[in-house]
């Protein structure tokens, strides 16, 4: 099989891309750190093959739902290689991650009485958690004009002392200790500031309730696969400066749940040209991709590409408008101006697509696309094959 021979649309992984930002993300950590887990954020996206890929490599499966907990089992992770998150956990899931001894780090005040009853109940055992923050970024980081960034609305807050709240109730608990905090925080514009004000607050935070933490939690959030942002090496190594003035590497487990940083350098997904259509002072090309599969919320306007012409023997037209295959008329993807022109049969490749929208796609007028994964060895292996009616009729009553 060739890409050639393949049917659009598609998403793609390169196998050797992933790799590399798979490679540059241990060696940060083993360089910065040491002592570390990988883990990867299911939600971002949950394609079976790339979590059974990124298990053989070691990374924890970081979940945040009842089914990402069960695909997570089901596709051979357990308890202890997994990190449990989310503010809207299971019950009988959370106390059996922390019977078997998994990562948890508490976000909610259910998740509080679960585990005073957790404690009543099992007397004899010792349980760990961590805790989620939340503070104020932006007065964090008086180095950047933060408009976006409030802190968000996960974990216990700083300021008002929630968060001294929730530790101390767990703290008043015989047999259970706060071990770890957890950081995560997605910013808009994922600096290298941020990640030093969420490390400089997890060491705050640390000495001030006068905590001895296992692990510290850095969370997700990262650039990736982009030359003008900063990669995991200079993470790190903001991150781990910081972290070192509070913490030993030695005695204090780094964990880190990078998401699309780590697989947007090596998805595209490929599209085919239908058909040209001039209508007034139109040409319109219309295409078998669609926003919606690029951005579901359609609320880009950019979308970094590339063409691939069957021949070159074309003409240049002043502008050209690539459509997509649904029939919302918002489906207007870019425009060329003064390219060559563009036929069916034609290639449009989108670039750095897909880490999240592999997964995170709508069922509108087509389903789910296939995904073919290249191997490093240049073998192509269909790893989902494009969603049909049996997928969507399942579960289906009438
Ligand atoms: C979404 C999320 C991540 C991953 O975020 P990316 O932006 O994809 O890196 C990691 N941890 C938690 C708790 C998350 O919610």
């Amino acid at each position: 099989m060739t890409t050639k021979s393949l049917p659009t649309p598609y998403f793609m992984i390169k196998e050797d891309l992933l790799q590399k930002d798979i490679d540059l993300l241990r060696t940060s950590l083993e360089e910065n750190w040491g002592n570390y887990v990988m883990g990867y954020s299911v939600k971002t996206n949950a394609l079976p093959w790339l979590l059974t890929h990124l298990q053989k490599q070691c990374f924890y499966a970081e979940i945040v739902s009842d089914a990402e907990y069960q695909l997570s089992k089901h596709l051979g992770f357990t308890e202890q290689n997994m990190i449990y998150n989310g503010p809207i956990k299971n019950q009988e899931y959370f106390n059996s991650f922390l019977l078997q001894g998994g990562f948890l780090n508490i976000d909610s005040h259910d998740e509080l009485a679960w585990l005073q009853a957790l404690s009543l109940l099992y007397p004899e055992k010792n349980f760990q958690v961590g805790v989620r923050v939340n503070f104020d970024i932006a007065a964090a980081c008086p180095e950047e004009d933060l408009i976006e960034e409030d802190g968000g609305r996960f974990g216990f807050c700083y300021e008002n002392g929630a968060l001294k709240d929730a530790i101390d109730l767990i703290q008043s608990l015989p047999n259970v200790k706060v071990t770890g905090l957890h950081m995560h925080s997605s910013s808009q514009s994922r600096t290298l500031h941020i990640f030093a004000a969420l490390a400089r607050t997890a060491c705050k935070v640390a000495a001030q309730y006068q905590l001895d933490l296992s692990y510290v939690d850095m969370g997700g959030g990262y650039y990736g696969g982009r030359p003008d942002k900063p990669n995991y090496a200079d993470y790190f190594k903001t991150i781990c400066g910081e972290l070192k003035k509070q913490f030993d590497p030695s005695k204090t487990l780094l964990i880190v749940e990078p998401g699309v940083s780590l697989i947007s350098s090596a998805t595209t997904f490929v599209t085919s040209v239908v058909d040209v259509k001039d209508i007034r002072n139109h040409r319109y090309v219309v295409t078998d991709g669609s926003r919606t599969n690029l951005n579901p919320m359609v609320t880009r306007h950019e979308y970094p590409h590339h063409i691939e012409r069957k021949n070159d023997n074309r003409v240049t037209l002043p502008s050209q408008w690539i459509t997509g295959f649904t029939c919302m008329e918002y489906d207007r993807l870019f425009e060329c101006k003064d390219e060559a022109e563009l036929l069916p049969g034609d290639r449009v490749i989108y670039d750095t697509a897909g880490g999240y929208t592999m997964c995170l796609n709508p069922l509108f007028i087509r389903y789910l696309p296939s995904v073919y994964v290249e191997k490093t060895d240049g073998e192509m292996f269909m790893a989902r094959e494009q969603w049909g009616i049996e997928e969507f009729l399942q579960k289906n009553y009438y």
